[in-house]
C-alpha cells in the first residue's frame, strides 16, 4: 500500500515538473532548464513505475531485462540522434520522435486488445459479464483502446510521411478528389470501429482492419499537404500523439500518462493555432492548400512587373555603411540557419558594438522553419537574449534605424503581405524594414522563399542586394570592417 502511495506522489511530482517544464520552455533563457526539469520528472515516473508498481494481486512488473534492454537501446539512439542533428534538420527529428510516440500508443492498444480478447475467452470472465454494468465497462474500455489505436496509428504513419517529405525522400503527391477520398476513408474507419465494438464474433477482424485503414489514412492525410507546411502538420500530429497517450493513461489508470498526454495534446493544438495565426492562414488552408509545396517554390527570376531594378552591393561598401551607422538591425531568416551563419553574425554584432554601433535582432514569429527557430539558433552562438526583439516591439524602431541587414530572410520582410490582397501571404504581419534608411539583403540568388513568391522589397530604391551564402558573405563583411581599422 505504501508503495502505491509513494508511486502516486512520484506521479504528482512528475506532473508538476511537466507543467513547470512547459512554462520554462516559453522563454529562451529558461528553455534549457525547463527541458531538464521535465526530463527529470519523466525519469522518476519511469523508474517509479518500474520499481514500485504492483498490480491488484501485489505483483511487481516482470520482464525487467527486456524493459532495461529497451530503455538502453532507446536512450543510446535518442542521445546520438539529438547530439548529431543539425539545427535545420530539427523538424525532421521531432517528426520521427513524434511518430515513435504514435507507434507506442498504437502498440499499447494492440496489446490491450489482445488482453481483452484472452479475458473474454475465460468462462469465469464470461459469467462475470452477466453482472450488471460489467459489459458496458468492457465496451467502454474497448472504445478507449480503439480510439488510442486509431489516433496513434494516424500519428505514426503521418509523421513518417512528414519525416520523409522534410528529408526530401518523399515528394508531395495529390490526386483528384483526394480530400473527398480522405473524408470517405475516415467515415469508413468510424463505421468499422462501430463494427469492432459490436461484432462479438469477428471482433478481431474488424479491429485489425481499422488498424490497417488508420495507417493508410495517416499516409493519405499528410501526402497532399505542401512540403513546406510540414512544421504545422507535425505540430498537429504531435497533439494527436498526446491524445493517444492520454487514452493510454485512461486504460492503465495512470495519472502521469494522462496528464503528460493531455499536456502534449493541448500544447500541440495551441502551437498549431499560433503558427497558423502568425502566417495568417487557417488550419483548413494548411491542410488542403498545398502551400509552398514542391514545384511551387521554384526560382522566381523575373521582376514580376515590379517598378525599379535590382541593385547589387559588395561587402566593402556594406562594411563602410555599417561601421559608420548609429543603429543597425539584423533580420535573421531561414537562410541564416541553412548557412549555419549564427556564429559569424554574432561576431559581426560584437564587432559593430565595439565600434559604437547599436545592434539589435528583429525576430519574426515564423522566421525559419520551426517555432522559435531564430531564438534557438542565435542562443547557440551566445547572442544575448535582450538583443532579440520580437516583431511588435521592433517594428516602430525601423524608422530610426540607419541600416537593416536581412540575412537569409524573405517572406517575413515581403511587403506583399500588406499591399497585395491576391498574395498567399496577404495579411501575415511582417517586419517593416522599409522604414529604415538603408536595407541590405543577403541571399544567394533571386529565388523565392517558403511561400514561393516574388519579393518587391528587393526592387525598392532603398534596397541593395548582397549576394552570396550567408556565412561567406558575413565573414567577408567582418574582414572588411576590421580592415577599415
Ligand atoms: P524564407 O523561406 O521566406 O526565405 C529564406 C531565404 O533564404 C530564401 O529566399 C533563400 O534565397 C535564402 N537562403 C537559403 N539558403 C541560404 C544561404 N545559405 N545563404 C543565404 N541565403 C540563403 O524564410 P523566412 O525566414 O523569411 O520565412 C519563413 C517562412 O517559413 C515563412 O513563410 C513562414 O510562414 C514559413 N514557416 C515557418 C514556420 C516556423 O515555425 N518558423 C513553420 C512553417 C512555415 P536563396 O535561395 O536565393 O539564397
Amino acid at each position: 500500500m505504501t508503495l502505491q502511495i509513494t508511486l502516486q506522489i512520484i506521479y504528482l511530482i512528475a506532473s508538476v515538473t511537466f507543467i513547470l517544464g512547459l512554462k520554462f520552455l516559453g522563454n529562451p533563457s529558461t528553455a534549457r532548464k525547463g527541458n531538464l526539469i521535465a526530463a527529470f520528472g519523466m525519469g522518476i515516473a519511469i523508474f517509479g513505475t518500474i520499481f514500485l508498481y504492483t498490480d491488484a494481486n501485489g505483483h511487481h512488473l516482470k520482464n525487467l531485462p527486456l524493459i532495461f534492454g529497451g530503455l538502453a537501446v532507446g536512450t543510446v539512439i535518442g542521445w546520438l540522434a539529438a547530439k548529431k542533428v543539425q539545427m535545420t534538420a530539427m523538424p525532421e527529428m521531432v517528426s520521427l520522435f513524434n511518430g515513435m510516440g504514435g507507434a507506442c500508443a498504437m502498440l499499447i492498444s494492440i496489446i490491450e486488445f489482445q488482453h481483452i480478447q484472452s479475458t473474454f475467452a475465460e468462462p469465469m470472465a464470461i459469467a462475470a459479464l452477466l453482472i450488471p454494468g460489467a459489459s458496458a465497462a468492457l465496451k467502454g474500455r474497448l472504445l478507449i483502446i480503439l480510439l488510442g489505436m486509431i489516433i496513434g496509428s494516424i500519428s505514426f504513419s503521418g509523421s513518417m510521411i512528414a519525416y520523409g517529405k522534410l528529408s526530401g525522400k518523399v515528394k508531395d503527391k495529390s490526386f483528384g478528389f483526394q480530400q473527398f477520398i480522405n473524408i470517405g476513408l475516415l467515415a469508413v474507419i468510424l463505421a468499422f470501429t462501430w463494427m469492432a465494438m459490436m461484432g462479438e464474433s469477428n471482433q478481431e477482424f474488424w479491429f485489425y482492419l481499422v488498424l490497417a485503414l488508420s495507417l493508410l489514412y495517416g499516409i493519405l492525410f499528410v501526402m497532399p499537404i505542401g512540403g513546406a507546411d510540414m512544421p504545422v502538420v507535425i505540430s498537429l500530429l504531435n497533439s494527436f500523439t498526446g491524445v493517444a497517450a492520454a487514452f493510454g493513461g485512461f486504460l492503465y489508470d495512470n495519472k502521469v500518462m494522462l496528464v503528460g498526454g493531455i499536456l502534449v495534446g493541448s500544447a500541440g493544438t495551441l502551437l498549431t493555432i499560433v503558427m497558423c495565426k502568425a502566417m495568417n492562414r487557417s488550419l483548413l488552408n494548411v491542410l488542403i492548400g498545398n502551400f509552398g509545396g514542391g514545384g511551387k517554390a521554384a526560382a522566381a527570376s523575373s521582376s514580376a512587373g515590379f517598378e525599379g531594378a535590382i541593385k547589387e552591393v559588395n561587402a566593402s561598401d556594406t562594411a563602410i555603411l555599417m561601421k559608420y551607422a548609429k543603429k543597425v538591425i539584423i533580420v535573421p531568416g531561414y537562410g541564416l540557419a541553412v548557412a549555419q551563419a549564427q556564429h559569424v553574425v554574432h561576431e559581426l554584432e560584437t564587432l559593430l558594438e565595439s565600434e559604437g554601433v547599436e545592434v539589435k535582432y528583429a525576430i519574426h514569429p515564423v522566421a525559419g522553419r520551426m517555432p522559435g527557430h531564430m531564438n534557438v539558433l542565435l542562443a547557440e552562438s551566445n547572442v544575448s537574449y535582450d538583443k532579440l526583439v520580437e516583431m511588435e516591439e521592433i517594428n516602430p524602431e525601423f524608422a530610426t534605424t540607419d541600416v537593416v541587414l536581412v540575412v537569409g530572410a524573405n517572406d517575413v520582410v515581403n511587403p506583399a503581405a500588406k499591399t497585395d490582397p491576391s498574395s498567399p501571404i496577404y495579411g501575415m504581419p511582417i517586419l517593416d524594414v522599409e522604414a529604415a534608411a538603408h536595407v541590405i539583403v543577403n541571399k544567394r540568388s533571386m529565388k523565392a522563399g517558403y511561400a514561393g513568391i516574388e519579393n518587391e522589397l528587393f526592387y525598392k530604391p532603398k534596397t541593395s542586394m548582397l549576394f552570396g551564402d550567408a556565412k561567406k558573405a558575413l565573414n567577408q563583411l567582418v574582414s572588411e570592417i576590421k580592415a577599415l581599422g
